[in-house]
Parts: structure tokens; C-alpha cells; sequence
């Protein structure tokens, strides 16, 4: 059995075989391997003649409106996927070989003179000799290394994917060329599956969740990377940082609060401009003095630290923000919420002495994977980051700071992985990435030790003794950012979010408008009269009476849809009986229930969080 990635590169040049057969005249790109397939690169804008075996009557043609000044023709259509994917089949049914030739710089120049990108690539070899390979009459410049012969790829476990435009080398400014992906396996089984897993994860895509079920969205208009939080989806958030914020409470942090921008000066005194600039927006001014939008929340807790003199006894001192700060991504590296340019962090730090750091690192260890098992992740892959090149501060205080996340970790018995030079710039750090239920790696909670903000801002306290000392500053986020981790819950429960954290938890649907009157008797014995707002008469329940003129099945179907956890039909029968005839979005209809017996049961569920 071959290696899997050379079986996959060997079909992007069966790709290149029938592509040069269907389209004389394609000028080809590279063909490389990459995750769980291949592509190719093609320009077809020089193809006159399209071969009729394909053409297809009813395809359009893609037009890719994003891409400015490209002449690139995009002759095919996902549609013609399958016709070529039968080609390849019956070329590999052929059996054709891949020959390998090496042959003199010059003599491939004059072999590919008709071949833009090839030409480049042989003028920017650095050996004299160019390596070829030859199938049927294709030849195209490689290194391979390729199958001896079509015959030993399983013609049933690869699939083409998609169509789509991508610049040569991948710049700008080069001319766009149309690129074919596809996958493969080496059973028929694992290329379903994985097709599989891809349709489910498709299904789970939390940008298109956002939108179906009125949380969030994206607007081109407010600009790339910035999320607009609806009701519901505002709500989602309110309900995890209440919960947050308790939770904070109960484990001796405080709360602080600070602004969004502040002086230049103090960034640049933090050392953040210096090692973190290409993520910090440009400055701006006002009145004569630069500020920027912070990229982080440290540099204005350590200026609450000093506003007093802290003796030995005020520390260990927790600070919690849930602060919104701004990075800057690139737009082709944006992905909804997973991947913002302003995003909110559950940000703290802690303030400890030297001593007291083994200890704070595990309660902090212990508190953040509790709170992940709460919200439903079980399974995590926990990473030591060790120090960058680009660094600030002593190596002893680096290694000393090492120390201290590794005995931790130990100390509590987890497994981890060491990521070398992966550390922020000021320090060592523990990332926990959680896995969803697909397995997805997600990077969430991170432990920080940092030894040089202190020393920068010369932060101290008062020991035993009464001398100064500098306490140990600890960095950490544990759900990562709320959008992120919003995205990585719905993604995770497929948008059927746990009934406590359901911005609609119960659905009541009368079943004729005569049964109105009974449906908010039912909704007014979840508590208050105004369901939408959290605080002081808080209802006991999160609900929604849909009393639309619309079909009970019609309104079953898209409270479905709305993933509501719980619906409640109510009818003759159901306001004899002071009853409910409950729906559960999972196991369908429960039958029939007195009213406090539900209440009874949903309300168990939202205190076990499950
Ligand atoms: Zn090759
Ligand atoms: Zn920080």
C-alpha cells in the first residue's frame, strides 16, 4: 500500500490528465497535497475550444463577483465535477504509469514554452536539473514522489469537492487561476465517512446557526470581524456571564472595569507595542496625545494594583474583567465568532506572592476545567507553552516561571503536551484546547505566568519583614472570549443548547385561538407577566406563547427548527385537566402533564445544568 499523500498527489496529476484532455490549451499551476486530499491549480483563460463531452446545457458559469481585474475564465461548474471525477476513474481503470525523467534546466524551458507557471518554477530551481514525470501524454514538472502505476489507487475512495478561485502563489496581485480540491482515502469507508462528518459539520457551522436560529450576524456594512448580537444571542451571552460572574464571586475574585483606549505611552511601556504591534490598530489622536484601542486588559489592572500600597496579607488579589478588546486579524483569517476582530475575554489577573504561585496556578487549573465540564466539554488536550524567540525579561525568571506551570499540571495529575516557543512574549503559558463533539480541537482556557509586567510597571508589596517585594503577576482567560466560546457551544450541541442556557426554554403553543387565554394562564404560572427581561421578577422560565393564526404542526416544526427545548400544545383536553401535553425537541411528545409537574421537572434540569 502506498503512502496516503503520495496517493493523493498522484490524483491531482490524474486531475491534470483530464483536465489537459478536456481543455487543450490550460496552462497548469501546482498540484501539491494538502489535508485529507489535493488540488490543482489551472488557468483556463487561454482554453478556446471547450471540449462538448462536458459542457454542460444548464451550467452557468461562476462568476466571482470579490475578485477585481481577473480575466480568468471559469469555465467549469461544480456540476462538471462528477464527469471529470469519471475521466479520472477511467484513466486510473487505464492504469497509466507515472515515468520519472531528470533532464537539464534547458531542455525543460524548451519543454514547457508554452507554460507560464512552470517556466517560472524552473527559473527559481536552485539544482541544474529539472525532475519530470510522465502520464500518457501529460508531463508535468515534479519531484514526486508518485504511485508506480494508476492501478494501486482505489478508484471508489476519492471525490472532487469544490470549485474555487485562487491567485497563483497565492498573491494578489498574480492572475487568479481556477482551483479543482478533492479528497481522498484508501477505502471507499473512510471517504464516506469523512464526507460524512463533513455534512454533519456543515450542519453545526455556528455562522449559519447564528443566523437560523436569530443570534448573531455579521454585517458587511459595520465591517469584517465584528459581530452584531440580536436579542436572543445577547441574551445567551448575558445568561453565561451571569453565571460567570457568580462563579468569580464564589472563588475570591473581584471585579474591575476599564475603558477601551487608553495613552500610547502605557502600551509602549508594557512592551506590548514593541512585541505585539502587527495585532494593536493604528493610534489616534486626541488632543495632541495617542491612543489606541487596547488589545489587552493587563496594563490598566496593574495601574488599580498601584494606586495603593499592598501588604503581604492583601495578596493573593483576584481581578476579573470581562473586557472587550480589538486585534487585528487579517480578513482571509476571519471565521465568524470563533475568529473576530473585537471580541470580550473573561479576563483576569491574579496578584500573588512568590510562594503562594504553585497553589494559585492549581486552583486556577481546577477552577477553569470545572467550568468547562459545566458547559459540557469533558475531553481536552492541555498544552505547556515555553518561551518565544521574541522575548521579554530574565531567563531565570522564564524558567522559574516554567517550573511553576509544569508542577501544576503534575501535581494535578493531567497529562499535556509542551509546545515549544509558543509563550507569550512576557511569559510561559497553559492552553487548554476542549474537544467538541466531533472531536474539533478548540483553544479555550489559558494560564499565563508573567514575572515582567510587574518589573516594567514596579509593582510591590510589603513582605513579613516590612520590605518591598514584587509579586507575581498571573494572565488568565478560561472560556477564551464569549463570542468564541458562544461559537464553540453551538457548534458543539448543534445549536440544541442545554435547557439553562436556551435564550427560549419553553414554547407554549395554544392549539385554536380559543385556547389563547389558557395558554398565558399557563405562561403567567412561570413566574412574570414579562418574560423578556432578566432581574427582579424574574420569571422561573424563559418562554414564547405562539399564538400566531398558524397550524399546531406548523408551529411545532419551527420551534423545531428554533430548537427550543421544550414545547407545550394546549388544548380542551389539556384546560379541563390544568394540564400541559409536553413536546421534548428530542424524544417527542411526553403526553400529557399538570402544569406544576412540569414546572417541576424543566426546573430540576436548569439547576443540574445539564
Ligand atoms: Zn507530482
Ligand atoms: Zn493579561
Amino acid at each position: 500500500m502506498p503512502n496516503i499523500e503520495t496517493l493523493r498527489h498522484s490524483l491531482a496529476h490524474i486531475l491534470a490528465v483530464v483536465v489537459r484532455e478536456l481543455f487543450p490549451g490550460t496552462k497548469f499551476g501546482i498540484g501539491p497535497v494538502i489535508e485529507n486530499g489535493f488540488y490543482y491549480d489551472f488557468d483556463f483563460s487561454e482554453v478556446k475550444v471547450i471540449n462538448s463531452k462536458l459542457q454542460n446545457p444548464n451550467s452557468k458559469q461562476i462568476q466571482n463577483s470579490n475578485v477585481k481585474n481577473s480575466k480568468q475564465k471559469f469555465i467549469l461548474n461544480p456540476n462538471d465535477l462528477p464527469k471529470i471525477e469519471k475521466k479520472m476513474r477511467e484513466i486510473i481503470k487505464r492504469d497509466i504509469t507515472f515515468q520519472k525523467q531528470i533532464i537539464s534546466k534547458e531542455q525543460a524551458k524548451k519543454l514547457f514554452k508554452d507554460q507560464t507557471y512552470k517556466l517560472e518554477l524552473i527559473n527559481e530551481l536552485k539544482e541544474k536539473k529539472a525532475t519530470i514525470y510522465k502520464s500518457g501524454d501529460f508531463i508535468d514538472l515534479c519531484r514526486g514522489p508518485h504511485v508506480e502505476s494508476a492501478k494501486k489507487i482505489n478508484p471508489e475512495a476519492f471525490k472532487l469537492t469544490k470549485i474555487a478561485g485562487a491567485y497563483w502563489r497565492g498573491d494578489e496581485k498574480n492572475p487568479m487561476l481556477t482551483r479543482i480540491y478533492g479528497v481522498a482515502f484508501t477505502s471507499k469507508k473512510d471517504l464516506d465517512n469523512y464526507l460524512k462528518n463533513l455534512e454533519e459539520a456543515e450542519k453545526r457551522d455556528h455562522r449559519q446557526l447564528g443566523q437560523k436560529l436569530d443570534l448573531f450576524h455579521l454585517d458587511e456594512e459595520f465591517g469584517a470581524g465584528l459581530p452584531l448580537w440580536h436579542p436572543k444571542g445577547a441574551l445567551l451571552r448575558q445568561i453565561i456571564e451571569d453565571y460567570w460572574t457568580s462563579e468569580h464571586l464564589k472563588n475570591g475574585y473581584e471585579l474591575l472595569r476599564t475603558p477601551h483606549i487608553a495613552r500610547l505611552g502605557l502600551w509602549q511601556k508594557s512592551g506590548h507595542w514593541d512585541f505585539y504591534r502587527e495585532n494593536i490598530y493604528s493610534p489616534m489622536d486626541i488632543e495632541k496625545e495617542k491612543y489606541i484601542i487596547k488589545p489587552m486588559n493587563c496594563p490598566g489592572h496593574i495601574l488599580v494594583y498601584k494606586t495603593k500600597i499592598r501588604s503581604y496579607r492583601d495578596l493573593p488579589l483576584r481581578w476579573a474583567e470581562l473586557g472587550t478588546v480589538y486585534r487585528y486579524e487579517r480578513s482571509g483569517v476571519l471565521h465568524g465568532l470563533t475568529r473576530a476582530r473585537g471580541f470580550t475575554q473573561d479576563d483576569a489577573h491574579t496578584f500573588c506572592a512568590p510562594e503562594q504561585l504553585g497553589q494559585e496556578i492549581i486552583s486556577t487549573l481546577k477552577f477553569g476545567l470545572k467550568m468547562l465540564k459545566i458547559f459540557g466539554f469533558k475531553e481536552y488536550d492541555i498544552y505547556l507553552s515555553t518561551r518565544p524567540q521574541k522575548y521579554v525579561g530574565i531567563l531565570k525568571n522564564w524558567e522559574k516561571a516554567t517550573e511553576a506551570l509544569e508542577y501544576a499540571l503534575k501535581k494535578q495529575g493531567l497529562k499535556y503536551q509542551i509546545d515549544p516557543g509558543e509563550g507569550v512574549f512576557y511569559g510561559p503559558k497553559i492552553d487548554i484546547k476542549i474537544k467538541d463533539s466531533l472531536g474539533r480541537a478548540w483553544q479555550c482556557t489559558t494560564i499565563q505566568v508573567d514575572f515582567n509586567l510587574p518589573e516594567k510597571f514596579a509593582i510591590t508589596y510589603i513582605d513579613q519583614k516590612g520590605k518591598k517585594q514584587q509579586p507575581i503577576m498571573i494572565h488568565r482567560a478560561l472560556l477564551g472570549s464569549l463570542e468564541r466560546f458562544v461559537g464553540v457551544l453551538l457548534e458543539h450541541y448543534a445549536g440544541s443548547l442545554p435547557v439553562w442556557l436556551s435564550p427560549v426554554q419553553v414554547q407554549i403553543i395554544p392549539v385554536g385561538s380559543r385556547h389563547n387565554k389558557y395558554a398565558q394562564k399557563v405562561a403567567n404560572s412561570f413566574g412574570s407577566p414579562s418574560p423578556k427581561y432578566l432581574g427582579e421578577g424574574l420569571p422561573k422560565l424563559r418562554f414564547e406563547v405562539k399564538n400566531e393564526n398558524e397550524t399546531v404542526s406548523k408551529k411545532i416544526r419551527e420551534g423545531e427548527l428554533q430548537k427550543i427545548p421544550y414545547m407545550l400544545v394546549v388544548g380542551d383536553k389539556e384546560e379541563k385537566n390544568k394540564s400541559v401535553r409536553v413536546r421534548d425537541r428530542k424524544k417527542g411528545d411526553l403526553g400529557m402533564m399538570k402544569i406544576d409537574k412540569f414546572i417541576e421537572k424543566i426546573q430540576k434540569e436548569i439547576e443540574s445544568k445539564k
